[in-house]
């Protein structure tokens, strides 16, 4: 058993998975196109300009796809979180076995690292 207050970061993964499925959603509403259509668009409306209009909608729609991306890995990490909620072992490092230190889940609520660990995961 770890000193973690498990309703609260339960109740935190909930609000933040609503969140980032709306954000999917919309993502998916705002762009059902392909990206030619898009920057014909921009193209069209900001007739006379040069192409540097070009490039920062494409810019856009690139970190959109990253968004995107992350918003599906942060909703599998979040249910992941919520499995471990109902194991009991939420908030332990899955690696190491540590707990992970209170002030990282709030800030993180679906971390399964402890720092170290995440740290030892980004460096390769
Ligand atoms: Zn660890």
């Amino acid at each position: 058993m770890t000193s973690i207050d498990t309703e609260h970061f339960r109740d935190a993964l909930l609000e933040e998975r609503q969140r980032v499925e709306h954000a999917i959603a919309t993502l998916r509403a705002e762009h059902p196109g392909s990206l030619d259509d898009e920057v014909e668009e921009v193209n069209a409306s900001a007739a006379g300009d040069h192409l540097a209009d070009t490039a920062t909608a494409t810019l856009g729609r690139e970190i959109d796809y990253t968004l995107g991306d992350n918003a599906e890995q942060v909703l599998s990490e979040i249910d992941a979180a919520l499995t471990r909620i109902e194991e009991g072992t939420y908030g332990i490092c899955v690696n190491c076995g540590d707990e992970i230190p209170p002030e990282r889940l709030e800030a993180n609520p679906w971390a399964s690292l402890c720092i170290d660990c995440k740290r030892k995961a980004e460096g390769g």
